[in-house]
């Protein structure tokens, strides 16, 4: 089953993050800890701006 990667910025310190599109746990960003994606059972919810979105094959 293929998914989805998104390149998350961090609107608190602008770190730029990888997140699986279907993230099962929560993401938080590296540097500040800012919650970055939360799990909903399908496409996680994405709470940065989305850089770059990488389908996965
Ligand atoms: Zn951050």
């Amino acid at each position: 089953m293929a998914g989805s990667f998104h390149r998350v910025l961090c609107a608190d310190c602008e770190n730029e993050q990888v997140v699986f599109g279907k993230a099962s746990s929560v993401v938080s960003c590296a540097v500040c800890g800012t919650t970055l994606a939360t799990p909903t059972g399908g496409e996680a919810e994405l709470h940065g701006d989305v850089v770059e979105t990488v389908e996965a094959r």
